[in-house]
């Protein structure tokens, strides 16, 4: 894995695809059997099937450089103002946060859609915090390239997670 520079402006939303019930554990193996150092994703979600409760698990460490966000298409990592033709830009300075579960299969539950936006202002000020720099932007991996991530349940709702937790941090992250 290779080192990571600068601080993070932005964070992408993710879904795992496979079983909600997967563990960290299970993901790391999964990881370490690819050849990868760790997970791709910084942090991962997890849904408590019983009340709807989300819990915030660390993956890979900040430290280095992703393994969640590399721009497949050509022609959008090259239209892209941000990564201006870099497919690997999404990995360096922007957070992987990753549902588990497949939210192109399964819809998600609204309690735990509330429980999920609260995870993710959460882990966006504990970054602030830690780089004394805020985050500018949230983005569903589909809206930087060709992917069903992070399942159509979940992009279908982007505009109204951004403006959420927007609101709890008291800032409005861009698109
Ligand atoms: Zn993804």
């Amino acid at each position: 894995m290779k080192k990571r520079y600068g601080n993070y402006i932005g964070a992408i939303l993710h879904h795992t695809t496979g079983s909600e019930n997967q563990t960290l554990k299970d993901m790391e193996n999964i990881a370490k059997a690819k050849g990868y150092g760790a997970v791709s994703y910084n942090y991962l979600i997890k849904r408590d099937t019983k009340n709807n409760q989300a819990s915030i698990k660390t993956g890979r460490n900040t430290y280095w450089v992703g393994a969640h966000t590399y721009i497949e298409n050509d022609s959008k990592a090259k239209k892209d103002p941000l990564a201006k033709g870099d497919k690997n830009y999404y990995n360096k300075n922007w957070l992987g946060i990753a549902l588990i579960g497949d939210y192109e299969k399964n819809q998600i539950n609204s309690d735990y859609l509330e429980n999920v936006i609260k995870s993710i202002a959460h882990i966006i000020e504990v970054i602030n915090k830690k780089q004394g720099q805020k985050i500018k932007y949230l983005r569903g991996h589909r809206e930087v390239d060709n992917t069903l991530c992070p399942g159509k349940s979940v992009y279908l709702k982007m505009d109204y997670i951004r403006d959420k937790v927007s609101k709890i941090l008291g800032y409005t992250l861009l698109k």
